[in-house]
């Protein structure tokens, strides 16, 4: 049985790992400053659980295999500046952008893109970090050490932030799950809702983008857009090669997950169509301890990472999936007194979306 290798053993290596046995593969992530001398043999398949990663014993001995699924496309969605390229390059729609070179000034950007300028770095960033604000009224300039490291996007005064994760095989054959809808609280994803009633009208259109995407790099796998919604208009955010938080849901809320998908798709296993089985909502784990209570509340799915818990970190993640809207909401309810304080903003925003 050949092998598949993950580069990268965080959360996401782990759910891929978890999601093996279904499916019967040998699925192994790989830490990546590991000193393993690892045995690859010719025929074993390589994926990645990040999009990014520095050179190290373990990354140089995975990225010289011939069957590392997607190698050339990771560097080009990793770069903030070459993933707006490709999309501009497919007129995919995306958030107004300038690339910020040595010669760029605060005041370049300001009259392409506005009075309110995000600057973020072109790699390296995620869940809010990287970013900086520029605001025209506090004559605010680019800060050192950012130019040629970043870019800049117009403020998207956006009325719901959705997600588009969708999976690709080697024949091309393309399947997406329902959009996600999702909550960001300081650029951190807090909590998903998936199906939900109104993103059904931009189902279409987020299908059509991400596969335009995914067509154009013949990328194989799982592939995450996150999208704004302005109107009845989707706008990328960003892209990621690889499965995504916001496809967290389909673990208790679909027939295949994101995660078995992703396997099957790299494996060169069928990719069918998969039945959603009821509305899910997901709520994030973010710097707080774990509570052996959330695993008495009615229909929790709790994940917990195992990781050390610092403030910011994701470390696990909990799921509901219930046709009983009434029922899902109770749910909700009791698990937010046992969340910290700012959890009960995220429990809002789901039981006031949930359709
Ligand atoms: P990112 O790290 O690019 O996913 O951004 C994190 C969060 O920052 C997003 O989920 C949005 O809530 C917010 N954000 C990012 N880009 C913009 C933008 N151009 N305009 C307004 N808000 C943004």
């Amino acid at each position: 049985m050949s092998t598949i290798w993950v580069l990268g053993a965080g959360q996401l290596g782990a759910m891929l790992h978890d999601a093996a046995a279904a499916l019967d593969l040998d699925v192994r992530p790989i830490d990546i400053e590991s000193d393993q001398q690892l045995e690859i043999k010719e025929a074993d398949i390589v994926t990645a659980e990040r999009e990014q990663w520095p050179e190290t014993l373990v990354t140089r001995q995975l990225s010289a295999n011939s069957n590392f699924v997607n190698k050339a496309i990771f560097g080009r969605l990793a770069d903030r500046l070459t993933q707006k390229q490709i999309l501009d390059d497919l007129n995919i729609a995306t958030s107004p952008w300038r690339a910020v070179e040595d010669s760029t000034r605060a005041e370049d950007l300001y009259t392409a893109l506005g009075d309110k300028v995000l600057l973020k770095r072109r790699t390296g960033g995620y869940d809010g970090r990287g970013q900086h604000w520029l605001s025209a009224d506090q004559n605010d300039e680019i800060p050192e050490g950012w130019h040629n490291a970043c870019i800049a996007e117009q403020k998207i005064p956006f009325e719901d932030e959705v997600s588009v994760v969708g999976v690709r095989n080697a024949e091309g054959e393309k399947v997406f799950y329902p959009l996600s809808l999702n909550l960001h609280v300081n650029g951190i994803l807090m909590g998903t809702l998936a199906p939900v009633k109104r993103n059904a009208a931009h189902q279409a259109q987020g299908e059509n983008m991400l596969g335009t995407l995914m067509d154009s790099l013949d990328y194989v796998g799982v592939m995450a857009m996150e999208c704004f919604r302005v109107g009845n208009d989707l706008m990328v955010n960003e892209v990621a090669p690889r499965v995504h938080n916001s496809g967290h849901w389909s673990l208790t809320g679909s027939e295949i997950s994101q995660f078995e998908y992703h396997l099957r798709a790299v494996a060169n296993l069928p990719t069918p169509a998969a039945v959603t089985i009821g509305p899910s909502a997901m709520v994030n784990l973010i710097g707080t301890d774990y509570v052996e209570a959330w695993r008495s509340v009615p229909g929790a799915d709790v994940y917990w990472y195992n990781k050390e818990v610092r403030a910011g970190r994701k470390v696990g993640h909990i799921n509901f999936c219930d046709s009983d809207s009434i029922q899902l909401e109770a749910s909700l309810r009791t698990l937010e007194k046992l969340l910290p304080e700012n959890y009960s903003e995220v429990i809002d925003w789901l039981v006031d979306n949930l359709s």
